[in-house]
């Protein structure tokens, strides 16, 4: 059964329209979309700050369920991030998350893009809706959130 991403599909499509009218990234970059994925589900369980993952350069992020629950910088930060995979495109090895992480400081410095070393979320899968703990989360700021969701209205 695939989950509700309905907030996380929102996000994900002013996050594209801001990146390729603001910064003349590729169009086919607007082909992005979220796929629910019941292993990200399983993953997400056992690492907290693992939410998503892309292949190839086809223009799919999979995404466990959790992320819909998720603050809104912090969404955006994770698919800042996945965007940059497919988009260098960097998709193996160690090298590739540096690579990433220096595109988006690169190519979308007003995103404030960061890692919140120390973060707390409800977690809303599973039997007990327990508070987790994730190191390092990727994250942007709260004004990025808003100037992407405020791009292109009159
Ligand atoms: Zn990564």
């Amino acid at each position: 059964m695939s989950a509700n991403l309905t907030h996380v599909e929102v996000l994900l499509e002013k996050l594209a329209q801001y990146l390729v009218e603001e910064h003349d990234l590729r169009k086919s970059l607007l082909k992005v979309r979220v796929i629910h994925c019941s292993g990200e589900d399983k993953r997400n369980d056992t690492d907290p700050r693992g939410f998503c993952h892309v292949q190839s350069d086809e223009w799919n992020i999979y995404c466990a369920a959790q992320l819909e629950f998720m603050p809104d910088p912090v969404t955006v930060g994770l698919l800042l991030h996945e965007i940059g995979h497919i988009y260098i495109p960097a998709l193996k090895g160690p090298e590739s998350e540096v690579d990433v992480d220096a595109w988006i400081l690169e190519t979308v410095p007003e995103s404030d893009y960061y890692y919140i070393p120390d973060a707390t979320y409800l977690r809303h899968l599973g039997k007990s809706g327990n508070l987790v703990r994730a190191k390092n989360l990727q994250s942007v700021s709260m004004r990025f959130v808003r100037r992407i969701m405020e791009h292109g209205r009159a």
